[in-house]
């Protein structure tokens, strides 16, 4: 698919319909039952059956697999559609996304005809596994480990973390270590695509406890997965034997398309604290007229704006230079720490312009406040972007 490259922010026909497509969505079925299913922690399962009715599960899944075959730009374009409707939502979507284009890039043909065209369905959705109880950032540091057994099939031992949709979902790519000596640490680390029972809570070999409970993106489960001699078939290492060692490299290559991801949806969460944050600026009124009218909130409004309108730049700029085949792993990290950062910042002015009700339950920027800090955590803290990000200018800049 041709990329434009004239404006980061314009839009080809096919991505304003679907952006159309998906704000409406956003609007109808997500934005007004969004409250009831965050204050009951429950998942929203209608709106999941109605997003694989729509085909979003398989966006970026080519469609020779049943899938749209659309960019990362256009995914994006979605993710921040879905995200300004509720953060849960897309995270429903996020780890597939992730799990999908491991498959697409790093799976072997046998891997991808078999998983794929169920994933651009739906019918199975995936889960991504780094974090462990003791270790999330450092991820060479991870501990659980896989041996393999005279019959080829591969062990999987030790406790995984924080595993956003780790009940409900199909597929989950775990990584591992099958090299406890390799020097570094990251050339004896592989994943595997671990198939289990979707919505059970023990198979053999892996327990999966309660959710853990959030301040915020609930809804979508975060779960512990405790591994105790989980069964894999030597044919599921990612990338068959050639990706013995290489799980490292594979899962940070899809954490940089991740970021766009998590940009996506940090400027998702800062529109709507915009949209809402201007509604209500305007029909609230102190000291004889709109609070709008009062300069110290106007100018939290231009902050705002002008924060949402940079932190939509970056994210396009990166998805589009990956789109175009281009080294976008600065953007990609810059995208993410400043979009996330203006999610979390209009999230809270709206909610300070909102007075005392922002602080109630019954107004929807409350959920949003509390949601929001999860961009700055997920796919790599605030604190590792500007590692990233600094580390990138000094190589693209030697002196
Ligand atoms: C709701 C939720 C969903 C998640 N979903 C998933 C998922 O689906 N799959 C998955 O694998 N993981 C998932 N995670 C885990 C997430 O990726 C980690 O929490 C994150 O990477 C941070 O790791 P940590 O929590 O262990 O913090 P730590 O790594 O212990 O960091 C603690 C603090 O120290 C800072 N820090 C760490 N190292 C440095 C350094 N070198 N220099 C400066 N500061 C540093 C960090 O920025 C942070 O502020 C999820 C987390 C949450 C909260």
């Amino acid at each position: 698919m041709a990329v434009a490259t004239d404006t980061f922010t314009e839009k080809t026909d096919e991505q304003k319909a679907i952006t159309e497509m998906v704000r409406q969505f956003a609007d109808h079925e997500i934005i007004p039952v969004a409250e009831e299913y965050d204050h009951e922690d429950k998942f929203p399962e209608p709106i999941v059956e109605q997003m694989k009715e729509l085909g979003l599960f398989g966006v970026t899944i080519p469609e020779e697999y049943g899938g749209m075959g659309l960019d990362l730009t256009t995914y994006a374009m979605i993710v921040e559609e879905l995200s300004r409707g509720w953060i849960s939502i897309s995270g429903v979507v996020n780890t597939h996304f992730i799990g999908s284009y491991l498959l697409m890039k790093f799976g072997t043909d046998e891997q991808k005809h078999t998983f794929l065209p169920k994933m651009a369905t739906g019918e199975i959705r995936a889960a991504f596994s780094l974090s462990e109880p003791e270790v999330g950032s450092d991820v060479q540091g991870i501990k659980s480990t896989a041996k393999q057994g005279d019959g080829g099939e591969w062990e999987i031992n030790g406790q995984k973390m924080w595993v956003t949709n780790g009940l409900r979902s199909g597929l989950v790519f775990v990584l591992v270590k099958t090299d406890t000596k390799a020097e570094p640490p990251y050339k004896g680390m592989t994943c595997f695509i671990c198939e289990k029972e979707p919505g059970a809570d023990k198979v053999l070999g892996l327990t999966i406890p309660p959710k853990i409970k959030k301040m915020g993106y609930k809804g979508v489960e975060s779960t512990e997965l405790v591994f105790d001699g989980f069964k894999v078939p030597e044919d599921r290492i990612l990338g068959g034997p050639d990706g013995l060692g290489q799980g490292f490299v594979q899962m940070m290559d899809a954490l940089e398309v991740g970021r766009v991801n998590v940009a996506a949806r940090g400027v998702g969460v800062a529109q709507r604290s915009m949209e809402l944050a201007l509604r209500y600026s305007q029909e609230r009124k102190t000291f004889g007229k709109p609070i709008a009218q009062h300069q110290a909130i106007t100018f939290k409004l231009a902050e705002m704006g002008t924060r949402l309108e940079a932190a939509r730049l970056l994210t396009m700029k990166a998805a589009r230079m990956k789109d175009a085949g281009e080294r976008s792993d600065l953007e990609a990290g810059m995208a993410k720490l400043f979009a996330s950062e203006a999610a979390k910042e209009n999230a809270e002015e709206a909610l300070r312009i909102h007075g005392g009700y922002g602080y109630s339950k019954e107004y929807e920027i409350e959920r949003i406040y509390r949601d929001a800090p999860l961009l700055l955590i997920g796919e790599g803290t605030s604190e590792i972007q500007k590692m990233v990000i600094g580390k990138k200018l000094l190589e693209r800049n030697r002196a």
